[in-house]
């Protein structure tokens, strides 16, 4: 079978655990019809570069690995698709359209600028061809990750979910928080708690920072939607956004990897090694009762909410309990 041109999908080739991640924003595939103003390195600045081979171990631990192939700006899997710019349109939307923040940003479903400002188009979109943006890739892409986690509920009933990106060492001009601040090392987004259990991103920062790293929660990235719209964590559906800062691994001006890059993917590697023992723990619980999913563990709230109100999308903190045995001091402190 041929990969779908949305996405790639790679499945653990052995024991499987109810873990899915998910790198929306890696795709280097620029489609033919994208019609940008801008040259091509300065639209690249926009992908999370390498994101899904940071990543690309997950299924030797259990997990299940789904990557875009297309670029984000060209559409954002990563949006809900009422977030429509109408402005960008030569004609008007047919089906219903409800603005966010993401759009006001002018980085909705289809970015109108980059982060930086410049506009990305020096022309109108027609109706069609946003449609075909959404039926072709948006869709199919948020179709295959919907499909990874019901499958893996189904059988276990628990499953985990890693939305993961990258961010640039600093903010930008559209950020919330303002242009030039640093970012932490990695940022976990639940939503504001509401995404997952307090006990999954506990596990995550715990594991992070066991690594030497500063982790953040909801601050700035709270995540969007891709981590909202298939989370419950009542019936045991926990979605967590990790944001890694670029700087560990790469120049981000040149897109080349940094001398980071081999031991952030190791430290990756043990995060999802951990993450997958987590995962396997709590779904053979869930079977082991019958897939009473009620009670005992106290999934989903309690948990201390951050506060910061940045809209933005990354977010997450989980801390506990794990032996590290590495405990290289603060390997990572660029
Ligand atoms: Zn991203």
């Amino acid at each position: 079978m041929s990969p779908h041109p949305a996405y790639t999908r790679n499945d653990p080739a052995e024991r499987v655990v109810p873990l899915v991640l998910d790198s929306p924003h890696s795709g280097t595939e620029y489609p033919p019809d994208f019609g940008p103003v801008l040259p091509l390195e300065q639209l690249r600045q926009a992908e999370d570069s390498y994101v899904d081979e940071l990543f690309a171990t997950a299924p030797s631990h259990g997990a299940t690995l789904i990557a875009a192939r297309f670029p984000r700006a060209y559409i954002d899997p990563n949006r809900s698709i009422l977030d429509i710019d109408t402005s960008l349109l030569d004609a008007p939307w047919p089906g219903p359209a409800q603005a966010g923040r993401k759009t006001e940003l002018g980085i909705g479903l289809i970015w109108r600028v980059m982060d930086t400002g410049e506009a990305i188009y020096a022309r109108k979109l027609s109706v069609e061809e946003v449609k075909r943006r959404i039926t072709q890739y948006h869709q199919p892409y948020q179709k295959a990750v919907k499909d990874a986690l019901d499958a893996a509920h189904k059988h276990f009933g628990a499953v985990y979910h890693v939305n993961c990106h990258s961010m640039p060492a600093l903010s930008s001009r559209i950020s919330e928080e303002g242009p030039g601040k640093p970012r932490a090392d990695f940022v976990l987004g639940d939503r504001d708690g509401t995404t997952c259990s307090a006990e999954f991103t506990a596990l995550v920062a715990a594991t992070l920072r066991g690594l030497g790293y500063d982790v953040k929660v909801n601050d700035p990235y709270k995540g969007v939607e891709l981590v909202r719209a298939f989370s419950d964590p009542l019936s045991n559906r926990h979605s967590l956004q990790v944001e890694v800062n670029r700087r560990l691994y790469m120049h981000e001006k040149t897109r080349e990897r940094a001398a980071g890059f081999a031991q952030l993917h190791e430290h990756i590697d043990r995060l999802v090694r951990v993450v997958a023992e987590y995962a396997a723990q709590q779904g053979s619980h869930a079977c082991a009762h019958g897939h009473d999913h009620g009670h005992g563990h106290d999934h989903g709230h309690d948990h201390q909410h951050h506060g910061h109100d940045h809209g933005d999308d990354h977010d997450h903190d989980h801390g506990h309990d794990h032996a590290h045995h590495h405990d290289h001091g603060h390997p990572h402190k660029h």
